[in-house]
């Protein structure tokens, strides 16, 4: 068996008063149609970064609808996870080549991975490139299978879309997060665009006392009587850490007591994320007023959730972006963002809205400084961020884009009977009557 994470308990009528009631209503009536279908979401790794983000909200409320959903990762040893953010980079336009031993090393270990997939199940997503390979190395009869692509592959690096492309014919359909995403020569016909989505509830999301955020933050050496910037992100050369510290670097002679906060995950799959990390370290080091956080050292989602509810500028200065869930994470909590023009952080940041996009160093500094000398301006399009959040990139309509394909799927071609297990019909089944 691929290893199992563990996900909570969810109610998706917890959401109520919160994500728009018709997301919820439709999410109602869908569901009813899918009761029993078991659905697989499988990718790298449980924890850091956004896919992992997501599925931990989104496997529960699959199963709080009735249907019978598992959140599996793949296995790898760190040459694999070498290769897969190869891999990665290349997709996303990187230049170079994969040796034959990287090759090897994908396929072989792709091969383990696909000799645990011994469950059945109605529909396989699978996330990202790095267990890609698995609908080709481990075919089902029952199941349909799902590529949901979260990077951008608009551009890829041919040698590395080549190595990929022929493990891709195996599915049938694939979910990206922007048309601009779509590669050239994808070998699925059936394509869907699913915008990535916070969780409102989640305890990196829900409201945190100020108090708490404020001793939260002060514990870990911010001092809240100065101003503060924050990028949160995992550390990698595409959300281009250096380019904010240069940024931070120009502001600071306008507003001398300004502080800035790198906080960043080093995931299981990233060991790049490594020496990104000791670069940013080299170039800060002496300087008290730029804090450099991981989860090493305790940042978790309570510190995440302070910084983004207390900075006064969250920047997500991304050269290259798939989503980029920390921008909507922001926004919820009311704080403008200066971001990259990058991906998909431009449809989270529309003309006036949550805040300001740039494509340099130089605008980027001069958007902080703009919003950081002008508070009110910082405030209504913070405020109207929050509320672009909760009408687009809230867990009700991602959940409700993945059920929309899973039952259009199903219409044609229905669940085996043997794989509608009975469950017991969740209390809101009543608000079928009402869609
Ligand atoms: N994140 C975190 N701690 C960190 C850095 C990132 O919890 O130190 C979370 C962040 O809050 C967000 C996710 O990781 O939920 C990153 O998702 P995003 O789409 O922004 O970027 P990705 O890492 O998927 O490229």
């Amino acid at each position: 068996m691929l290893d199992l994470v563990d996900v909570g308990k969810r109610s998706l009528e917890a959401y109520r008063g919160v994500a728009p009631d018709a997301q919820l209503d439709e999410l109602h009536r869908l569901a009813g149609r899918l009761r029993g279908a078991r659905c697989l979401h499988v990718n790298a790794t449980p924890y850091g970064g956004g896919v992992s983000e997501i599925l931990r909200s989104l496997v529960p409320l699959y199963n709080d609808l009735g249907l019978v959903a598992d959140w599996k990762i793949i296995r790898g040893d760190e040459a694999f996870f070498q290769v897969t953010k190869r891999i990665h980079n290349g997709l996303q336009g990187s230049p170079g080549e994969l040796t034959e031993a990287e090759k090897a090393t994908y396929l072989g270990n792709s091969q383990i991975n696909a000799g645990y997939c011994d469950d059945d199940y109605d529909f396989i997503i699978i996330h990202d490139p790095q267990p890609a390979a698995l609908a080709a190395l481990c075919p089902r009869a029952n199941a349909r299978w799902l590529w949901r692509c979260h990077i951008d592959t608009s551009h890829p690096n041919p040698f590395f879309w080549e190595f990929l492309e022929p493990f891709l014919r195996a599915y049938d359909a694939a979910i990206f997060t922007l048309a601009d995403f779509i590669p050239p020569q994808l070998p699925i016909s059936r394509v869907l665009l699913h915008p990535p989505a916070i969780d409102p509830l989640s305890p990196k999301n829900q409201p945190l006392p100020v108090q708490l955020a404020k001793h939260v933050l002060e514990w870990i050496g911010v001092r809240l009587s100065r101003p503060l910037i924050t990028q949160v992100s995992r550390f990698d050369p595409w959300k281009d850490p250096l380019g904010v510290i240069a940024a931070y670097r120009r502001v600071r002679p306008h507003v001398p007591d300004l502080q800035l906060a790198l906080a960043g995950s080093l995931a299981l799959d990233d060991p790049e994320a490594w020496e990104v990390y000791e670069e940013i370290r080299a170039v800060t080091a002496g300087d008290p007023l730029i804090h450099v956080l991981t989860n090493l050292v305790g940042v978790g989602n309570i510190e995440v959730n302070a910084f983004q509810s207390l900075s006064n500028v969250v920047v997500q200065k991304s050269l290259r972006e798939g989503f980029g869930l920390v921008v909507s994470e922001a926004l919820w909590k009311g704080t403008p963002v200066v971001g990259g023009r990058a991906g998909g952080i431009p449809m989270q940041l529309p003309d006036d809205i949550g805040g300001v996009l740039v494509d340099t160093v130089d605008e980027c500094a001069e958007a902080v400084l703009r919003l950081l000398r002008q508070p009110e301006e910082a405030r209504v399009l913070g405020r109207r961020g929050k509320e672009h959040v909760r009408e687009h990139f809230l867990m009700s309509r991602l959940l409700l884009d993945d059920l929309r394909l899973l039952e259009d799927l199903v219409q044609q071609r229905p669940l085996a009977p043997r794989d509608i297990v009975p469950t017991t019909p969740s209390p809101v089944t009543s608000v079928e009557a009402h869609p």
